[in-house]
C-alpha cells in the first residue's frame, strides 16, 4: 500500500484552491467542472475518495450572500437604479460568483479533508 505525503491544513487547503492534489501539488483534481478524478493523474492519491458533500455550496452560498446583499443594498441606497436594472444585475453577479467559487471552495475542501485524513464517510 503507498503512502501519499498529508501536509498540513493550510498547504493542503491552498492547493487545493488551485484545484491541484493536496498530496503532490501538481495533479489536477477535478475532472470537468466539479467532478474529482478517481485517482490524482501525477501521483494517484485516490482523491475521487473524499466526498465534501454539501460544505462546498454551503461555504459558497455563505460568501456570495456577504458579498452581494452588502452590494445591493449600497447600490439601491446610493444611487436607486431602476427595479428592472437590478432584477438583471444581481442575479447575474450571483450567479457568477457562485459559480467561479464552487470548484475553488470544493476543492480547498477536498484539501482540508485530505490533510485530516478524512474521506466524509466516517461514522460520528
Ligand atoms: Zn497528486
Amino acid at each position: 500500500m503507498t503512502i501519499f505525503p498529508r501536509y498540513g491544513k493550510g498547504r493542503s487547503i491552498k492547493a487545493g484552491f488551485k484545484r491541484k492534489c493536496p498530496s503532490c501539488e501538481q495533479g489536477k483534481i477535478f475532472d470537468g467542472y466539479l467532478k474529482l478524478k478517481e485517482k490524482c493523474p501525477h501521483c494517484t492519491a485516490p482523491i475521487g475518495e473524499i466526498r465534501a458533500d454539501d460544505f462546498p455550496p454551503y461555504l459558497t452560498i455563505l460568501i456570495v450572500g456577504h458579498i452581494v446583499v452588502p452590494l445591493l443594498v449600497f447600490v439601491e441606497v446610493s444611487y436607486h437604479p431602476s427595479t428592472l436594472f437590478q432584477m438583471i444585475l444581481w442575479p447575474a453577479v450571483a450567479l457568477t460568483l457562485s459559480l467561479s467559487l464552487l470548484p475553488v471552495l470544493k476543492g480547498a475542501v477536498v484539501g482540508f479533508m485530505w490533510s485530516l485524513g478524512m474521506k466524509g464517510d466516517e461514522q460520528h
